[in-house]
């Protein structure tokens, strides 16, 4: 098991028994929706509420520990901080996986194209998994 203790302590955050799980949960699964980590979370903590887990959530994505994954027309999930990378959404089973790919040629393009002045570029890439082909 990671020492999230000592990460989250480098992140300005109490390490907290709520905050230890959701790292936890995030480490072991990569990718996690607010509803599959609030039922993992009731197993440790029966008494826990959707709000709380939120509260801890929004905290951690501002002190840069986790990061939100926004999909188009599904909910959100949350992983670990880690370097820039696009996703893989299955359409069928809702896997997410990570793929590292460099953007700056097509960054280069849209920027040229439009005149916009790009800072970031956020891709997902959907379809069905190997598992569900
Ligand atoms: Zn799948
Ligand atoms: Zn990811």
């Amino acid at each position: 098991m990671n020492n999230f203790t000592d990460i989250l302590r480098a992140h300005h955050l109490k390490a907290t028994p709520q905050r230890l799980e959701i790292a936890n949960t995030l480490y072991s699964h990569g990718h996690v929706n607010i509803e599959d980590l609030y039922e993992t979370m009731l197993k440790k903590f029966n008494s826990i509420s959707l709000a709380t887990i939120y509260k801890n959530i929004n905290l951690m994505i501002e002190n840069a520990f986790i990061q939100e994954v926004k999909i188009p027309n599904t909910k959100s999930v949350y992983e670990l901080t880690k370097e820039a990378h696009s996703h893989l959404v299955c359409d069928n089973c809702g896997h997410v996986e990570d793929i590292s790919l460099d953007l700056s040629a097509v960054s280069a393009l849209a920027s040229h194209s439009t005149e916009f002045e790009i800072n970031k570029a956020d891709l997902v890439f959907s379809g069905l998994c190997k598992k569900c082909q």
